[in-house]
């Protein structure tokens, strides 16, 4: 299908960005990659009047360390993450989350705030987000504010995001003994059940685990019975699979498509949280 007719404006700067976006009373969209938005527009899913491109805002895109903490912006694009040095070395599950993403297009045209903003219930980010208890950036008319990941996936495409919003990056303290794991869809690569597994450890103890589940339900959450279960416990096979166990059995309705139905979503949440923490566990020896 065609989308219906629009509007196209390059935005300059984050602000000139935040200004067409004001004018446009609530029918313009932001576009970065397209990925998510055009099939939405051919499908007539989402008929903005204007679209307003911030794929070229200076300074949107990037990768930086701040201090101990590693900023990316909202317009940088799947492969830089996935083939950043930094991220590579200080955060290996979230470059290998990132390079899970779809096929080569999508990585080189897709960016973070995209996927972030779009949440799609079955997006690889948002699982690596909560796991890494990154800040999301945001600004809007009002001014700036740092929203946690667990704060800002809230439901099926729903996020603490106002219409007038940009997302401008996102800010967390790398871990290296973390790893993603997924079961995905053969031909898109999108999750059907995908975790993001982070490990503290301490002289061979587990002083705190935080992970998330993508694909599964309405939006990515934290998996906290595993996360409690794992908390004080010996840094070993045992103490995962034991905890790993637990995965999902509490999560309310999951996910039933074509691609596989709530059972094997619920059947499967405990073999990847398990496969993620097993490579995390690795990563911290
Ligand atoms: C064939 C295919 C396979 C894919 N496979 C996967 C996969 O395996 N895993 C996965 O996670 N994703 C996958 N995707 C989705 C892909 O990662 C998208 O690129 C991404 O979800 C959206 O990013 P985008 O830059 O393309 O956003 P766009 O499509 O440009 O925008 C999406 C939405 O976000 C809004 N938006 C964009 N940027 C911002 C911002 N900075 N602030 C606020 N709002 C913003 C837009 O207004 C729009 O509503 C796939 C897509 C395709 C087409």
């Amino acid at each position: 299908m065609i989308s219906t007719a629009f509007e196209y404006s390059r935005a300059t700067s984050l602000d000139d960005a935040l200004a067409k976006l004001r004018a446009s009373n609530g029918d313009g969209k932001l576009i970065a990659g397209g990925h998510s938005l055009v099939p939405l527009m051919k499908l007539r899913l989402s008929e903005p009047k204007t679209l307003i491109d911030i794929a070229r805002i200076p300074g949107l895109s990037g990768i930086n360390k701040n201090g101990d903490a590693i900023q990316i912006g909202a317009g940088t694009v799947h492969h830089d993450v996935a083939t950043s040095a930094l991220v590579r070395e200080a955060c290996p599950m979230l470059a290998e989350t990132a390079a899970s993403i779809g096929d080569p297009q999508v990585r080189n045209r897709g960016t973070l705030g995209g996927s972030l903003a779009h949440a799609d219930p079955s997006a690889d980010y948002p699982a690596a987000m909560l796991a890494l208890d990154a800040d999301i950036h945001v600004k809007g008319p009002k001014g700036s504010r740092m929203v946690k990941a667990a704060d800002f996936f809230r439901g099926l495409f729903t996020v603490d995001l106002a219409a007038d919003d940009i997302i401008v990056g996102v800010q967390f303290n790398p871990v290296k003994s973390a790893a993603y794991a997924k079961l995905y869809q053969r031909a898109s690569h999108f999750a059907i059940v995908g975790v993001a597994a982070a490990l503290e450890v301490k002289n061979g103890t587990i002083q705190s685990a935080r992970i998330g589940v993508t694909g599964a339900s309405s939006h990515a959450t934290r998996l906290t019975d595993v996360e409690k279960a794992l908390a004080g416990k010996p840094l070993s096979t045992a103490s995962i699979e034991a905890a790993a166990r637990l995965a999902g059995a509490t999560l309310g309705d999951l996910n039933s498509d074509i691609h596989a139905s709530s059972e094997y979503r619920r059947a499967m949440i405990p073999v990847f949280t398990e496969r993620a923490l097993q490579r995390a566990m690795e990563r911290a020896e």
